[in-house]
């Protein structure tokens, strides 16, 4: 049997997506730039897709750029303004040391086009002091664009992002946020949040891979950064994916209907894991924020333990968890996000996350509770063993 803890690195389907996405490859073939019948039809199914993708966020629908994913999504928030601004005085960015890749390389590629990057820092919670923004801001006054994520995908925590927005504004700059982790997570509005562009992925809250889209508030110039068509209103060139874009909506409807019900349910799950780990586990600690964090994340430290070898072990039971960010994983690098909270890369190195969503059960976090502690009492007895051969003079070593 297996038990799924990596929601953060992508969900299954939820109710009605597949079939919805089948319908539509296999009912809705036109073009939906076409202007005859079949073409309608398929304009009609990305209009319903997009009212309900701007539903879950309290959007306008015509506000909304659908995209091919999150990550697409932030490289039109960031490359899109920094061209809208490149010829006038305000060429700094300002965005985190904890950002996802998605936004940390396309502010080094910026920063390698000449624009100056302020990479804010956080604090051992994983959490960036409004003063320092406002610090970054007033010290000079050449901010276009301001990038911080909503919640931390290898932690989860949450970022006091009204407040941060707040402040970009009243300097002038225009703010994005990555919502990747969020939408469909926890109720999100782009009114409260008082950003000016919004990026959320559709894998991340049961919508299909490859979709996504970027909210952007109107009246804000945007430059394209595909080119080739009129499609999203001049500012995403290419024939959309109908089909894909189809699930994204039925996704983002069944999220807007259960959000309040299933977010503390998972939030309960979540605790339960984590309680059940630290009592039973010694020598564990959670990172991050405990107050301040979307209802499905917990990102755990085993001292003497490394991650990747829990990991292997308890996929080995099926039970499928994450050493954080699921695309820097594979390496041996430590986490970007655990060290700039001030963790030690050995005590990074000893992280996993759990995440839970909506199918998690509490037969699953019964289980996992149930093997970890004899798994780490193995690799912790194993590496003990390994350093005190690696401590013993090898056989006929010279001396
Ligand atoms: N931003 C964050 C915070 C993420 O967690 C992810 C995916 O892990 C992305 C962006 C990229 O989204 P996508 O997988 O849709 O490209």
């Amino acid at each position: 049997m297996q038990i799924y803890l990596d929601y953060n690195a992508t969900a299954p389907p939820a109710p009605g997506v597949v079939d919805a996405v089948c319908r539509v490859l296999r009912d809705t073939p036109g073009n939906p730039s076409s202007i005859h019948a079949p073409g309608q039809k398929a304009r009609a199914v990305l209009d319903d897709a997009r009212r309900s993708v701007a539903d879950l966020i309290g959007a306008r629908a015509s506000d909304l750029v659908l995209t091919g994913s999150g990550t697409e999504a932030d490289n039109l928030a960031i490359r899109g303004a920094v061209d809208a601004l490149n010829t006038g005085n305000r060429r700094r960015l300002i965005t985190t040391v904890i950002e996802h890749e998605a936004v940390l390389a396309t502010c080094a590629a910026m920063e390698a086009r000449g624009w100056r990057i302020t990479r804010l820092p956080v604090d051992r919670s994983g959490i960036v002091a409004p003063a320092a923004l406002d610090a970054a801001l007033n010290e000079e006054p050449d901010a276009g664009l301001v990038s911080v994520m909503h919640a931390n995908n290898e932690v989860g925590t949450l970022q006091p992002i009204a407040e941060l927005a707040a402040l970009a504004r009243a300097h002038g700059a225009w703010f994005h946020t990555d919502a990747v982790q969020t939408v469909g997570k926890v109720p999100v509005s782009v009114d409260a949040l008082g950003v000016d562009m919004l990026s959320l992925s559709g894998h991340k809250f049961g919508g299909p891979k490859g979709t996504g889209a970027l909210w952007v508030r109107r009246g804000l110039r945007l430059l394209a950064q595909q080119t080739g068509g009129k499609q999203e209103r001049s500012r995403r060139a290419g024939t959309e994916n109908v089909a894909g874009l189809a699930g994204l909506g039925v996704a983002a409807s069944y999220a807007h209907a259960t959000l309040q019900s299933v977010a503390p349910a998972v939030a309960a799950r979540r605790d339960r894991l984590e309680r059940g780990l630290l009592d039973g586990v010694p020598g564990t600690h959670v990172n991050g924020a405990v107050e301040s964090r979307v209802p499905n994340t917990t990102n755990i430290s085993f001292d003497g333990v490394e991650a990747e070898l829990l990991l292997i072990a308890l996929d080995l039971e099926g039970i499928a968890v994450s050493t954080g960010s699921a695309c820097s994983s594979g390496t041996l690098e430590p986490s970007h996000v655990l060290t700039a909270m001030g963790l030690s890369a050995s005590r990074a190195r000893t992280s996993l996350r759990f995440s839970l969503g909506a199918d998690t059960t509490d037969a699953d976090i019964a289980t996992v509770i149930a093997r970890v502690p004899a798994l780490v009492d193995k690799l912790r007895r194993l590496s003990q063993t390994a350093a005190s051969i690696g401590n013993r003079p090898s056989v006929g070593a010279k001396k």
